[in-house]
């Protein structure tokens, strides 16, 4: 049985290696009589997968020791408000946060934190171009107004619905800690972890299912205990109780940990970076030398994960979703917001599943044209 090619945003793509091992061991974890999903967090069997999977994961993109990795619940979204919290005072003590605004991500980040604290948009590229809000470009790293006594700065380094990524670790970087949304190129290619104070993702999109969100933070910004935090949200009872401080996302953080193992089988971060940017070649080549498609984001900072196009001729939506699925191609429609199609190509997307959406492209073309 041959799988179709999936394109989805998130969840998204897994490794079928990664499916079927999850399948094989799915009664039964390596002969402990019951399933990860039925195993005690506490236990010895858990406690193997989860510090298997941290490990996995330093060794991977080369965290070093002064850098925390947590396992947490809430997804990307929760960390919209958790890091503000965390790295602001309610009062202030008279500092603020930056923000960056490239895209839908970055915006609601900044919105969200806005409710929370003192924070300050540093640029934005909101409703300069089109689409109809914008979002087509980076701002010049000189255009953002920094403060440099700002707590960090915030970015989000691959816009998943927008299709803007920042390809430079050091694009922003700065006097103040960057912190960093990475949910949907996390691991995409290697990357200076030394550059960030804190990275997050959401785990659905580039590292595993729905449900674990990774955050590597450096030890300094940890901080102390707080006592005007809510307990599940302060770093430093997570960072303390080891992910555990209640019942982490066990099954997730498996498939995640499988996944781990599966890239570095790969060649590890290097090795994909380049099988990555292969096919997003392949794909925005196809876009741009067609008179149908259309991507419209300056090309140095288009996505390699995620690639948004519309078709510029109207009614013609419907019949090319259709017929894609005919042949095997799965989660192309594009984001309600900019409307249109979107073809995510995550880590476990092969090359072969590209090759497949620019024939169909072709092929659509010709007979719509
Ligand atoms: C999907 C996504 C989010 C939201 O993730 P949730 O896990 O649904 O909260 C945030 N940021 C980026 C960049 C995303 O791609």
């Amino acid at each position: 049985m041959t799988r179709p090619w999936n394109f989805s945003a998130g969840p998204a793509v897994l490794p079928e290696a990664v499916l079927r091992q999850v399948q094989e061991e799915l009664l039964d974890w390596h002969g402990c009589g019951a399933s990860v999903m039925e195993m005690s967090h506490r236990g010895r069997e858990f406690g193997e997968i989860l510090s298997t999977a941290e490990h996995e994961l330093r060794a991977l993109a080369g965290i070093p020791p002064s850098y925390r990795i947590l396992f947490l619940q809430g997804g990307a979204t929760l960390q919209f408000s958790q890091v503000p919290l965390n790295l602001l005072r309610p009062d202030g003590n008279g500092r603020s946060a930056d923000y960056i605004v490239t895209g839908a991500w970055s915006r609601k980040a900044y919105r969200e934190a806005a409710r929370l604290r003192k924070v300050r948009c540093a640029a934005s590229t909101e409703a300069d171009g089109e689409p109809s809000d914008g979002f087509v470009r980076l701002p010049e790293p000189g255009q953002a107004v920094r403060n440099d006594q700002a707590a960090y700065l915030h970015v989000c380094t691959n816009e998943t619905i927008h299709g803007v990524e920042i390809h430079d670790d050091g694009y922003f970087g700065g006097a103040v800690p960057v912190v960093a949304d990475m949910s949907s190129h996390i691991l995409s290619r290697p990357f200076d972890v030394t550059r960030y104070g804190l990275i997050y993702a959401g785990a659905q999109k580039n590292i595993g299912p729905a449900g674990v969100t990774v955050v590597i933070i450096r030890d300094d910004l940890i901080g102390e205990l707080r006592d005007d935090l809510p307990t599940a949200l302060d770093y430093r009872i997570a960072a303390d109780n080891g992910s555990m401080f209640n019942t982490p996302p066990t099954f997730a953080i498996y498939v995640a940990g499988l996944v781990f193992g599966w890239l570095r089988d790969q060649g590890g971060l290097a090795t994909i970076a380049a099988r990555n940017a292969e096919k997003a070649e392949l794909l925005y080549g196809a876009i741009d030398q067609s008179a149908l498609y259309r991507n419209p984001v300056e090309s140095a900072c288009r996505s390699r994960m995620n690639v948004p196009f519309t078709l510029q001729q109207e009614g013609l939506d419907d019949a090319f979703l259709s017929g894609a699925r005919e042949r095997g191609l799965l989660g192309l429609k594009g984001h309600k917001s900019v409307g249109g199609m979107r073809a995510s190509l995550y880590n476990a997307m092969p090359i072969e599943g590209v090759r497949a959406l620019v024939d169909f492209l072709a092929d659509f073309e010709r007979r719509h044209a």
